[in-house]
């Protein structure tokens, strides 16, 4: 065995772009049709309308945990031979997530427990005085991380969202203030589904010399995203909304701010030396310094083999075949009276499958549960952890008689049947008030 093996320092990984290896793309999600039972004692196929929230396990996912798993053994700590697979597994699908997120080749992967973890990481990271900006209709795990942060007022287009950056960043800079800034953005709501400007944001930024992360968990699993073109500093995505609910998710870019900071864990695997006295230690560097305790390998396998497949598939031929089921669900639900649509950069805005929306009247949690109840079909109501944004987007809507919306989100398991059947579902409830 080299000390390569167990040495936790993991700054040098083979190039990422080298490490998606083609295999059959399996793309069928399980518990496809699942039956579930209806308050009538009937019983029907689960339509799942809440992959923003969770996204159900792809098989090529089940499969690579399945075989993985045999052969699980210990990560960077065990001198036999199914330890060293299972590191070398570790670091391949450490590897193939950079690839998938085009990541620079000098760029850090860190593996996390999900989004919400890689940006509470990438808070506890930025150099002190980071000035952090960000809108005011991020979803929580990227609106509340930072101590110092400047909320954006939510746009009313993608285009008044890139001056907004640009107007924030130069009263930032104003008399020559040099501190470091990042801007946290994400790449699609979670609310609306709508696409935001990130190569337009990364431009600006690059122009006042502040850095962009990007919140790619509801963008990843809809569209390719690439790290290194976009421009962008840092990513981060969930494995549970990537078809891997293995208890994984990433916070991937530049090395600089992550070597520097303390590690976000303390323990086991972050650590290279612990001398007698207290301040004896010396940290490890790479993503073993983030990455204290025994990792989730599993999680991670599950992560990179869902990379894999949607690689192996190809995210633009999956979103022109999502873009048209999404057309479905839309146009049916813009023909049902009273109901409206929570947009924040308008109808034609471009955007992955989710769609909020509200019935005048009927409150969301209501609806939603009888959609469950009398439909088998599962969708999410609420505020979506983006509560300003949902708040703001409600009041705009001309919607009445609700405090929530209702959310249909789609993905790789979702068919013409589903969307019909919620259409006409909701069609049905409506027209009962
Ligand atoms: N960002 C966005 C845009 C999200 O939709 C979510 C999850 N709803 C998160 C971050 C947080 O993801 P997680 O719950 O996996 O940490």
């Amino acid at each position: 065995m080299t000390s390569q093996v167990l040495e936790p320092c993991l700054s040098t990984l083979p190039s990422p772009r080298l490490a998606l290896v083609p295999e059959p793309a399996r793309l069928d999600v399980l518990g496809q049709a699942l039956p579930v039972a209806l308050t009538s004692g009937e019983r029907v196929d689960y339509a799942n309308f809440d992959y923003a929230a969770s996204a159900p396990c792809l098989a090529a996912v089940a499969d690579a945990v399945s075989r993985a798993l045999p052969e699980y053994a210990s990560a960077h700590r065990g001198a036999g031979s199914l330890s060293v697979k299972t590191t070398q597994r570790y670091e391949e699908a450490r590897a193939t997530v950079a690839g998938f997120l085009g990541c620079r080749d000098d760029d850090a992967v860190v593996f996390t427990r999900n989004t919400t973890d890689a940006t509470n990481l990438l808070a506890h990271v930025l150099p002190v005085g980071t000035r952090v900006v960000v809108f005011g209709s991020e979803h929580h795990a990227t609106l509340l991380p930072w101590s110092d942060a400047v909320r954006l007022p939510i746009p009313a287009t993608s285009g008044e969202a890139v001056r907004s950056v640009h107007d924030a960043l130069r009263e930032l800079r104003r008399d020559g203030d040099q501190r470091p800034i990042l801007v946290a953005v994400t790449g699609a709501s979670n609310v609306t589904g709508e696409l935001w400007p990130i190569n337009e944001i990364a431009v600006v930024a690059r122009r006042h010399r502040a850095r962009v992360f990007l919140d790619a968990a509801q963008l990843a699993p809809h569209r390719a995203v690439d790290v290194a073109a976009l421009g962008v500093d840092y990513v981060a995505v969930s494995g549970h909304k990537l078809y891997a609910p293995f208890g994984s998710g990433v916070l991937a870019g530049r090395t600089d701010w992550l070597d520097a900071a303390s590690p976000y864990l303390s323990g086991g695997g972050a650590s290279r030396h612990v001398g007698d006295a207290t301040d004896d230690i010396e940290w490890a560097t790479g993503p073993a310094r983030h990455e204290a305790g025994t990792p989730n390998v599993i999680g991670a396998v599950a992560l990179a083999a869902a990379c894999r497949a949607l690689s192996t598939a190809g995210q633009d031929r999956l979103a022109d075949a999502e873009a048209s089921l999404l057309k479905r669900l839309r146009d049916g639900l813009r023909r049902i009276p009273g109901l409206h649509e929570l947009t924040a950069f308008g109808p034609a805005a471009p955007r992955v499958g989710i769609v909020a929306f509200t019935v005048d009247g009927i409150d969301a949690a209501t609806l939603a549960q009888r959609l469950s109840d009398e439909y088998g079909i599962g969708v999410r109501a609420g505020l979506f952890c983006a509560h300003p944004l949902t708040r703001r987007l409600l009041n705009q809507s001309g919607g009445t008689g609700t405090t929530a919306a209702v959310r249909a989100s789609i993905g790789l398991g979702s068919t013409p049947e589903h969307v019909d059947r919620l259409v006409a579902a909701v069609s049905k409830i409506a027209a009962e008030r």
